[in-house]
Protein backbone atom coordinates (compact mmCIF):
# COMPACT_ATOMS: atom_id res chain seq x y z
CA UNK A 1 0.00 0.00 0.00
CA UNK A 2 0.87 3.29 -0.90
CA UNK A 3 1.78 6.09 2.19
CA UNK A 4 -0.60 9.15 1.60
CA UNK A 5 0.07 11.86 2.73
CA UNK A 6 -0.06 15.69 2.42
CA UNK A 7 2.89 15.88 0.94
CA UNK A 8 1.71 13.92 -1.94
CA UNK A 9 1.03 15.84 -5.67
CA UNK A 10 -2.44 16.75 -5.28
CA UNK A 11 -3.17 15.31 -8.72
CA UNK A 12 -1.61 11.95 -7.39
CA UNK A 13 -4.52 12.32 -4.55
CA UNK A 14 -7.36 13.44 -6.54
CA UNK A 15 -6.72 10.20 -8.94
CA UNK A 16 -6.55 8.01 -5.90
CA UNK A 17 -9.72 9.62 -4.75
CA UNK A 18 -11.54 9.66 -7.82
CA UNK A 19 -10.54 5.79 -8.20
CA UNK A 20 -11.48 4.55 -4.69
CA UNK A 21 -13.69 7.30 -2.31
CA UNK A 22 -17.08 7.33 -3.12
CA UNK A 23 -18.23 11.14 -2.34
CA UNK A 24 -22.14 12.33 -0.83
CA UNK A 25 -23.88 13.97 -2.96
CA UNK A 26 -21.73 14.05 -5.66
CA UNK A 27 -21.50 12.80 -9.62
CA UNK A 28 -18.45 10.55 -9.33
CA UNK A 29 -17.45 10.85 -13.19
CA UNK A 30 -17.77 14.50 -12.86
CA UNK A 31 -15.82 15.21 -9.59
CA UNK A 32 -13.39 12.58 -11.73
CA UNK A 33 -12.91 15.42 -14.66
CA UNK A 34 -12.93 18.57 -11.94
CA UNK A 35 -10.54 16.42 -9.05
CA UNK A 36 -11.75 17.18 -5.31
CA UNK A 37 -9.74 19.98 -3.62
CA UNK A 38 -7.86 18.38 -1.20
CA UNK A 39 -8.28 19.73 2.40
CA UNK A 40 -5.13 19.45 4.48
CA UNK A 41 -5.16 22.00 7.64
CA UNK A 42 -7.56 24.57 9.10
CA UNK A 43 -7.89 26.94 12.17
CA UNK A 44 -10.09 29.66 13.46
CA UNK A 45 -12.53 29.67 10.12
CA UNK A 46 -9.68 29.24 7.56
CA UNK A 47 -8.71 26.23 5.89
CA UNK A 48 -5.63 25.59 3.80
CA UNK A 49 -5.46 22.81 0.55
CA UNK A 50 -3.05 20.60 -0.68
CA UNK A 51 -1.92 23.85 -3.22
CA UNK A 52 -1.26 26.19 -0.11
CA UNK A 53 -4.22 28.31 -0.30
CA UNK A 54 -5.84 29.71 2.32
CA UNK A 55 -9.82 29.81 1.94
CA UNK A 56 -12.19 31.26 4.38
CA UNK A 57 -15.12 28.79 5.35
CA UNK A 58 -17.49 30.19 5.40
CA UNK A 59 -19.79 26.99 6.27
CA UNK A 60 -18.62 26.05 8.80
CA UNK A 61 -17.12 22.83 7.60
CA UNK A 62 -21.53 21.35 6.92
CA UNK A 63 -22.86 24.26 9.29
CA UNK A 64 -21.06 22.17 12.12
CA UNK A 65 -17.69 23.77 13.45
CA UNK A 66 -19.39 26.34 15.40
CA UNK A 67 -16.24 27.01 17.79
CA UNK A 68 -13.69 27.13 14.79
CA UNK A 69 -11.05 24.78 13.94
CA UNK A 70 -8.23 24.00 15.79
CA UNK A 71 -9.06 23.92 19.04
CA UNK A 72 -6.62 21.83 21.15
CA UNK A 73 -8.51 21.21 24.28
CA UNK A 74 -11.20 19.08 22.53
CA UNK A 75 -8.47 17.09 20.79
CA UNK A 76 -7.16 16.62 24.23
CA UNK A 77 -10.49 15.41 25.73
CA UNK A 78 -10.64 12.94 23.03
CA UNK A 79 -7.07 11.71 23.94
CA UNK A 80 -7.99 11.64 27.44
CA UNK A 81 -11.07 9.96 26.68
CA UNK A 82 -9.49 7.28 24.61
CA UNK A 83 -6.67 6.41 26.74
CA UNK A 84 -9.17 5.78 29.69
CA UNK A 85 -12.23 4.06 28.26
CA UNK A 86 -12.05 4.18 24.57
CA UNK A 87 -15.04 2.76 24.17
CA UNK A 88 -18.07 1.19 25.75
CA UNK A 89 -21.67 0.47 25.53
CA UNK A 90 -24.74 1.38 27.29
CA UNK A 91 -27.14 -1.16 26.47
CA UNK A 92 -26.84 -3.80 28.85
CA UNK A 93 -27.50 -2.08 32.67
CA UNK A 94 -24.05 -0.20 31.97
CA UNK A 95 -23.31 3.82 32.02
CA UNK A 96 -20.28 5.43 31.62
CA UNK A 97 -19.26 9.07 33.01
CA UNK A 98 -18.57 11.01 29.40
CA UNK A 99 -22.43 9.72 28.53
CA UNK A 100 -24.14 10.68 32.15
CA UNK A 101 -21.88 14.18 32.41
CA UNK A 102 -23.36 15.55 28.59
CA UNK A 103 -26.72 14.19 29.44
CA UNK A 104 -26.56 17.09 32.13
CA UNK A 105 -25.39 19.34 30.62
CA UNK A 106 -27.82 19.14 27.99
CA UNK A 107 -30.63 19.13 30.20
CA UNK A 108 -29.16 22.41 31.25
CA UNK A 109 -28.68 23.97 28.73
CA UNK A 110 -31.75 23.04 26.86
CA UNK A 111 -34.95 25.27 26.94
CA UNK A 112 -38.30 23.70 28.91
CA UNK A 113 -38.27 20.61 29.97
CA UNK A 114 -36.08 18.71 27.47
CA UNK A 115 -34.50 16.62 29.94
CA UNK A 116 -33.82 13.53 28.33
CA UNK A 117 -31.44 12.44 25.99
CA UNK A 118 -31.48 9.33 23.99
CA UNK A 119 -27.96 9.52 22.13
CA UNK A 120 -27.30 8.81 18.52
CA UNK A 121 -24.14 9.18 15.63
CA UNK A 122 -25.77 11.94 13.80
CA UNK A 123 -28.12 13.85 13.09
CA UNK A 124 -29.70 11.78 10.43
CA UNK A 125 -29.70 8.44 13.38
CA UNK A 126 -31.50 11.36 16.10
CA UNK A 127 -34.39 11.56 13.46
CA UNK A 128 -34.80 7.96 13.17
CA UNK A 129 -34.89 7.28 16.63
CA UNK A 130 -37.33 10.05 16.37
CA UNK A 131 -39.71 8.47 14.05
CA UNK A 132 -39.72 4.68 16.39
CA UNK A 133 -40.27 6.99 19.43
CA UNK A 134 -43.09 8.95 18.35
CA UNK A 135 -44.90 6.26 16.83
CA UNK A 136 -43.81 3.75 19.93
CA UNK A 137 -45.32 6.63 22.37
CA UNK A 138 -48.59 6.86 21.03
CA UNK A 139 -48.53 2.69 20.81
CA UNK A 140 -47.40 2.98 25.05
CA UNK A 141 -50.75 6.05 25.28
CA UNK A 142 -53.09 3.20 23.92
CA UNK A 143 -53.42 5.06 20.38
CA UNK A 144 -51.54 2.59 17.63
CA UNK A 145 -53.22 4.46 14.71
CA UNK A 146 -51.19 7.39 15.22
CA UNK A 147 -48.52 6.83 12.78
CA UNK A 148 -48.51 9.85 10.30
CA UNK A 149 -45.47 12.53 11.03
CA UNK A 150 -46.38 15.66 9.30
CA UNK A 151 -43.41 17.33 7.62
CA UNK A 152 -42.53 20.04 4.78
CA UNK A 153 -41.39 20.22 1.32
CA UNK A 154 -37.86 21.09 0.70
CA UNK A 155 -36.87 20.15 5.03
CA UNK A 156 -33.79 18.01 5.43
CA UNK A 157 -33.48 15.86 8.31
CA UNK A 158 -30.87 13.17 7.11
CA UNK A 159 -30.18 11.02 4.89
CA UNK A 160 -30.92 7.49 5.88
CA UNK A 161 -33.97 6.00 5.05
CA UNK A 162 -36.01 7.25 7.68
CA UNK A 163 -35.03 10.56 8.32
CA UNK A 164 -34.73 11.32 4.22
CA UNK A 165 -38.05 10.34 4.21
CA UNK A 166 -38.68 13.13 7.08
CA UNK A 167 -37.42 15.34 4.50
CA UNK A 168 -38.86 16.70 1.32
CA UNK A 169 -36.54 17.05 -0.82
CA UNK A 170 -37.48 15.73 -4.37
CA UNK A 171 -34.20 14.55 -5.46
CA UNK A 172 -33.25 12.66 -2.50
CA UNK A 173 -37.05 11.00 -2.73
CA UNK A 174 -36.56 10.01 -6.42
CA UNK A 175 -33.78 7.89 -5.97
CA UNK A 176 -34.49 4.16 -3.66
CA UNK A 177 -37.83 4.22 -3.09
CA UNK A 178 -38.35 7.24 -0.17
CA UNK A 179 -40.56 8.00 1.36
CA UNK A 180 -41.55 4.77 3.83
CA UNK A 181 -45.44 5.17 4.38
CA UNK A 182 -47.01 7.56 6.63
CA UNK A 183 -44.93 10.69 6.03
CA UNK A 184 -47.01 13.51 4.94
CA UNK A 185 -45.23 16.40 3.70
CA UNK A 186 -46.90 20.06 3.35
CA UNK A 187 -45.77 23.67 1.86
CA UNK A 188 -42.70 24.98 3.50
CA UNK A 189 -42.86 28.61 4.37
CA UNK A 190 -40.77 29.94 1.96
CA UNK A 191 -42.22 33.48 0.77
CA UNK A 192 -39.58 34.66 -1.14
CA UNK A 193 -39.94 31.85 -3.96
CA UNK A 194 -43.97 30.80 -3.26
CA UNK A 195 -45.33 34.23 -1.46
CA UNK A 196 -46.58 35.89 -4.72
CA UNK A 197 -48.79 39.33 -3.72
CA UNK A 198 -49.30 37.72 -0.28
CA UNK A 199 -47.26 39.87 2.65
CA UNK A 200 -44.78 37.48 4.15
CA UNK A 201 -46.88 37.94 7.48
CA UNK A 202 -50.04 36.50 5.53
CA UNK A 203 -48.21 33.97 3.57
CA UNK A 204 -46.70 32.77 6.75
CA UNK A 205 -50.03 32.33 8.55
CA UNK A 206 -51.71 30.55 4.77
CA UNK A 207 -48.28 27.90 5.23
CA UNK A 208 -48.76 27.43 8.75
CA UNK A 209 -52.63 26.71 8.46
CA UNK A 210 -51.86 23.76 6.19
CA UNK A 211 -50.63 21.42 9.05
CA UNK A 212 -54.25 22.30 10.04
CA UNK A 213 -55.27 21.50 6.88
CA UNK A 214 -53.35 18.14 6.63
CA UNK A 215 -54.77 17.15 10.09
CA UNK A 216 -58.18 17.24 9.34
CA UNK A 217 -57.63 15.36 6.05
CA UNK A 218 -55.48 12.52 7.73
CA UNK A 219 -57.31 12.56 10.49
CA UNK A 220 -56.07 13.59 14.15
CA UNK A 221 -56.31 10.01 15.42
CA UNK A 222 -53.60 9.22 12.91
CA UNK A 223 -51.12 11.98 13.10
CA UNK A 224 -48.08 11.48 15.44
CA UNK A 225 -46.34 14.37 15.08
CA UNK A 226 -44.94 17.50 13.32
CA UNK A 227 -41.72 17.88 12.68
CA UNK A 228 -39.70 21.54 11.10
CA UNK A 229 -36.07 23.16 10.98
CA UNK A 230 -36.88 26.27 13.00
CA UNK A 231 -34.99 27.85 9.84
CA UNK A 232 -34.59 25.58 6.99
CA UNK A 233 -30.80 25.09 6.46
CA UNK A 234 -29.93 22.70 3.75
CA UNK A 235 -33.19 23.71 2.04
CA UNK A 236 -31.45 27.32 1.32
CA UNK A 237 -31.58 29.16 4.90
CA UNK A 238 -35.48 29.71 4.73
CA UNK A 239 -36.12 32.49 7.42
CA UNK A 240 -40.16 31.59 8.25
CA UNK A 241 -42.07 34.76 8.34
CA UNK A 242 -42.68 35.77 12.26
CA UNK A 243 -46.22 34.32 12.13
CA UNK A 244 -45.32 31.18 11.07
CA UNK A 245 -43.91 29.64 14.13
CA UNK A 246 -46.86 30.87 16.39
CA UNK A 247 -49.46 29.09 14.11
CA UNK A 248 -47.65 26.15 14.40
CA UNK A 249 -46.97 25.68 18.03
CA UNK A 250 -51.04 26.50 18.72
CA UNK A 251 -52.46 23.77 16.08
CA UNK A 252 -49.90 21.05 17.53
CA UNK A 253 -51.48 23.12 21.39
CA UNK A 254 -54.95 22.22 19.90
CA UNK A 255 -54.85 18.71 18.75
CA UNK A 256 -53.12 16.26 19.71
CA UNK A 257 -49.87 16.59 17.97
CA UNK A 258 -46.10 15.93 19.23
CA UNK A 259 -43.95 18.72 17.97
CA UNK A 260 -40.28 18.03 16.70
CA UNK A 261 -38.05 20.54 16.33
CA UNK A 262 -35.03 19.52 14.17
CA UNK A 263 -32.16 22.00 16.04
CA UNK A 264 -29.24 20.25 13.95
CA UNK A 265 -27.96 23.31 12.50
CA UNK A 266 -29.66 25.73 14.52
CA UNK A 267 -28.81 24.26 17.97
CA UNK A 268 -25.90 25.55 20.07
CA UNK A 269 -25.09 29.20 19.05
CA UNK A 270 -26.50 29.24 15.19
CA UNK A 271 -28.85 31.51 15.51
CA UNK A 272 -27.13 33.49 17.78
CA UNK A 273 -29.11 31.84 20.67
CA UNK A 274 -28.32 28.36 22.23
CA UNK A 275 -31.24 27.32 20.39
CA UNK A 276 -33.71 28.36 17.97
CA UNK A 277 -36.67 27.30 19.69
CA UNK A 278 -36.39 30.00 22.31
CA UNK A 279 -36.34 32.34 19.75
CA UNK A 280 -39.37 31.46 17.78
CA UNK A 281 -41.75 30.59 20.23
CA UNK A 282 -41.07 26.73 19.61
CA UNK A 283 -41.93 24.36 22.70
CA UNK A 284 -40.95 21.11 21.27
CA UNK A 285 -41.67 17.58 23.02
CA UNK A 286 -38.72 16.34 21.13
CA UNK A 287 -35.55 18.01 20.21
CA UNK A 288 -32.72 16.71 17.43
CA UNK A 289 -29.61 17.82 18.07
CA UNK A 290 -26.14 16.79 16.58
CA UNK A 291 -23.54 18.95 14.16
CA UNK A 292 -23.03 22.09 16.57
CA UNK A 293 -23.14 19.75 19.08
CA UNK A 294 -19.51 18.81 18.96
CA UNK A 295 -18.62 21.46 16.79
CA UNK A 296 -18.16 18.51 14.67
CA UNK A 297 -14.92 17.51 15.90
CA UNK A 298 -16.79 14.17 16.27
CA UNK A 299 -19.86 12.48 15.31
CA UNK A 300 -22.81 12.62 17.96
CA UNK A 301 -26.13 13.64 17.77
CA UNK A 302 -29.47 12.65 19.99
CA UNK A 303 -33.05 13.28 20.74
CA UNK A 304 -33.69 15.41 23.67
CA UNK A 305 -37.14 14.68 25.23
CA UNK A 306 -39.71 16.31 27.42
CA UNK A 307 -40.36 15.19 30.59
CA UNK A 308 -43.39 13.84 29.64
CA UNK A 309 -42.72 11.53 27.00
CA UNK A 310 -39.83 10.28 28.94
CA UNK A 311 -41.96 9.20 31.06
CA UNK A 312 -44.56 7.28 28.98
CA UNK A 313 -41.63 5.78 26.84
CA UNK A 314 -39.64 4.78 30.18
CA UNK A 315 -42.62 2.19 30.78
CA UNK A 316 -41.27 0.29 27.76
CA UNK A 317 -38.32 -1.27 26.64
CA UNK A 318 -37.63 0.32 23.86
CA UNK A 319 -35.59 -1.51 21.43
CA UNK A 320 -33.93 0.76 19.70
CA UNK A 321 -30.07 1.77 20.18
CA UNK A 322 -26.75 1.95 17.91
CA UNK A 323 -23.25 0.48 18.97
CA UNK A 324 -22.06 4.25 19.30
CA UNK A 325 -25.02 5.53 21.06
CA UNK A 326 -23.51 8.16 23.69
CA UNK A 327 -19.84 7.27 22.41
CA UNK A 328 -17.42 7.80 25.34
CA UNK A 329 -15.36 10.11 23.03
CA UNK A 330 -17.36 11.67 21.19
CA UNK A 331 -19.31 12.65 24.46
CA UNK A 332 -16.15 13.76 26.29
CA UNK A 333 -15.77 16.31 22.87
CA UNK A 334 -19.23 17.20 23.16
CA UNK A 335 -18.58 18.47 26.71
CA UNK A 336 -15.61 20.13 25.99
CA UNK A 337 -16.73 22.04 23.34
CA UNK A 338 -19.92 23.32 25.44
CA UNK A 339 -17.86 23.75 27.99
CA UNK A 340 -15.45 26.15 25.72
CA UNK A 341 -18.60 27.77 24.23
CA UNK A 342 -20.44 28.62 27.28
CA UNK A 343 -16.62 29.56 29.60
CA UNK A 344 -15.75 32.11 26.63
CA UNK A 345 -19.62 33.69 25.72
CA UNK A 346 -19.46 32.06 22.14
CA UNK A 347 -22.61 31.89 21.63
CA UNK A 348 -23.63 35.49 23.87
CA UNK A 349 -21.07 37.39 21.70
CA UNK A 350 -22.07 35.64 18.51
CA UNK A 351 -25.74 36.97 19.13
CA UNK A 352 -25.06 40.08 20.46
CA UNK A 353 -21.98 41.44 18.26
CA UNK A 354 -21.32 38.83 15.56
CA UNK A 355 -24.60 38.54 14.04
CA UNK A 356 -25.78 42.24 14.14
CA UNK A 357 -22.21 43.13 12.28
CA UNK A 358 -23.00 40.62 9.83
CA UNK A 359 -26.72 41.11 9.01
CA UNK A 360 -25.81 45.03 8.51
CA UNK A 361 -22.76 43.92 6.04
CA UNK A 362 -24.80 40.76 4.28
CA UNK A 363 -27.82 42.73 3.98
CA UNK A 364 -25.70 45.22 1.84
CA UNK A 365 -25.37 42.09 -0.97
CA UNK A 366 -29.01 42.75 -1.69
CA UNK A 367 -28.08 45.81 -3.74
CA UNK A 368 -25.86 43.64 -6.49
CA UNK A 369 -28.03 43.63 -9.70
CA UNK A 370 -27.32 39.74 -9.71
CA UNK A 371 -29.32 39.29 -6.12
CA UNK A 372 -33.09 39.45 -4.87
CA UNK A 373 -33.17 39.38 -1.35
CA UNK A 374 -30.41 38.71 1.29
CA UNK A 375 -31.86 37.20 4.63
CA UNK A 376 -30.04 36.50 7.49
CA UNK A 377 -31.05 34.38 10.85
CA UNK A 378 -27.93 34.85 13.75
CA UNK A 379 -25.38 33.49 11.65
CA UNK A 380 -26.96 31.69 8.80
CA UNK A 381 -27.63 34.19 5.88
CA UNK A 382 -28.80 32.94 2.32
CA UNK A 383 -29.51 35.94 -0.86
CA UNK A 384 -31.57 34.61 -3.87
CA UNK A 385 -30.13 35.01 -7.82
CA UNK A 386 -32.53 36.32 -9.51
CA UNK A 387 -32.63 37.50 -13.40
CA UNK A 388 -35.07 40.20 -12.49
CA UNK A 389 -34.92 41.98 -8.77
CA UNK A 390 -38.56 43.48 -9.08
CA UNK A 391 -40.35 40.54 -9.65
CA UNK A 392 -38.24 38.15 -7.55
CA UNK A 393 -38.05 35.68 -11.19
CA UNK A 394 -36.54 32.58 -11.40
CA UNK A 395 -33.86 32.12 -13.98
CA UNK A 396 -34.92 30.60 -17.31
CA UNK A 397 -31.98 28.08 -17.23
CA UNK A 398 -32.51 24.82 -15.19
CA UNK A 399 -32.12 25.60 -11.74
CA UNK A 400 -28.87 25.95 -10.05
CA UNK A 401 -27.42 26.84 -13.20
CA UNK A 402 -26.48 30.26 -11.58
CA UNK A 403 -26.09 28.90 -7.96
CA UNK A 404 -23.26 26.54 -9.29
CA UNK A 405 -21.53 29.50 -11.54
CA UNK A 406 -21.06 31.86 -8.38
CA UNK A 407 -19.92 29.03 -6.06
CA UNK A 408 -17.16 28.09 -8.84
CA UNK A 409 -16.63 32.14 -8.46
CA UNK A 410 -16.11 31.56 -4.13
CA UNK A 411 -14.18 28.85 -4.46
CA UNK A 412 -11.91 30.93 -7.54
CA UNK A 413 -11.95 33.61 -4.59
CA UNK A 414 -11.18 31.40 -1.38
CA UNK A 415 -14.28 31.32 -0.06
CA UNK A 416 -16.28 28.59 0.98
CA UNK A 417 -19.97 29.61 0.39
CA UNK A 418 -22.43 26.94 -0.99
CA UNK A 419 -25.50 26.83 -3.23
CA UNK A 420 -28.78 25.06 -2.84
CA UNK A 421 -30.39 25.74 -6.38
CA UNK A 422 -29.76 29.27 -7.01
CA UNK A 423 -29.56 30.57 -3.16
CA UNK A 424 -26.39 30.94 -1.80
CA UNK A 425 -26.15 30.61 1.69
CA UNK A 426 -23.25 30.76 4.59
CA UNK A 427 -22.81 29.71 8.51
CA UNK A 428 -19.81 30.60 9.01
CA UNK A 429 -18.25 29.29 12.77
CA UNK A 430 -19.46 31.71 15.50
CA UNK A 431 -15.85 32.89 16.32
CA UNK A 432 -15.72 34.52 13.03
CA UNK A 433 -14.17 37.80 13.82
CA UNK A 434 -15.40 41.40 12.46
CA UNK A 435 -12.41 41.52 9.64
CA UNK A 436 -13.06 38.36 8.77
CA UNK A 437 -16.69 39.02 8.28
CA UNK A 438 -15.42 42.03 6.27
CA UNK A 439 -13.16 39.53 3.84
CA UNK A 440 -16.08 37.46 3.77
CA UNK A 441 -18.10 40.26 2.57
CA UNK A 442 -15.87 41.47 0.34
CA UNK A 443 -14.79 38.32 -1.64
CA UNK A 444 -18.85 37.36 -1.74
CA UNK A 445 -18.76 40.73 -3.45
CA UNK A 446 -16.35 40.17 -5.89
CA UNK A 447 -17.69 36.32 -6.58
CA UNK A 448 -21.01 37.75 -7.31
CA UNK A 449 -19.56 40.22 -10.23
CA UNK A 450 -17.56 37.66 -11.58
CA UNK A 451 -20.53 34.88 -11.43
CA UNK A 452 -22.41 38.36 -13.06
CA UNK A 453 -20.96 39.13 -16.15
CA UNK A 454 -20.34 35.79 -16.99
CA UNK A 455 -24.06 34.78 -16.82
CA UNK A 456 -24.84 37.71 -19.23
CA UNK A 457 -22.22 36.62 -21.26
CA UNK A 458 -23.57 33.08 -21.39
CA UNK A 459 -26.68 34.79 -22.33
CA UNK A 460 -28.01 33.07 -19.08
CA UNK A 461 -29.62 36.17 -17.88
CA UNK A 462 -33.08 35.11 -18.52
CA UNK A 463 -36.00 35.00 -16.76
CA UNK A 464 -38.27 31.93 -16.57
CA UNK A 465 -41.41 32.92 -18.26
C1 LIG B 1 -27.41 17.86 8.69
C2 LIG B 1 -28.81 17.73 9.18
C3 LIG B 1 -29.33 16.50 9.59
C4 LIG B 1 -28.58 15.22 9.43
O1 LIG B 1 -27.47 15.15 10.22
P1 LIG B 1 -26.30 14.12 9.84
O2 LIG B 1 -25.36 14.24 11.00
O3 LIG B 1 -25.73 14.56 8.54
O4 LIG B 1 -26.91 12.78 9.75
C5 LIG B 1 -30.60 16.48 10.13
N1 LIG B 1 -31.32 17.61 10.25
C6 LIG B 1 -30.85 18.80 9.86
C7 LIG B 1 -31.70 20.02 10.06
C8 LIG B 1 -29.59 18.90 9.29
O5 LIG B 1 -29.14 20.07 8.86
Amino acid sequence: MTLITNHMPTAELQALDAAHHMHPFTHGHDLERKGARVITRASGVTLTDSEGNEILDAMAGLWCVNIGYGRHELAEAAARQMRELPYYNTFFQTTHVPAIALADKLAELTPYDLNHVFYAGSGSEANDTNIRLVRTYWEQKGKPSKKVIISRKNAYHGSSVGSASLGGMSAMHAQGGLPIPDVHHINQPHWYAEGGDMTPEEFGLARARELEEAIHQIGEDRVAAFIGEPVQGAGGVIVPPSTYWPEIQRICDKYEILLIADEVICGFGRTGQWFASESYGIRPHIMTIAKGLSSGYAPIGGSLVCDEVAEVMNECDFAHGYTYSGHPVSCAVALENLRILQEEGIVERAGRETAPYLKEKWETLADHPLVGEAKIAGLMGSIALTPHKASRAKFAAEAGTAGFICREECFANNLVMRHVGDRMVISPPLIISKPEIDTLIERAGIALDNAYKRIKDEGLLVAAS
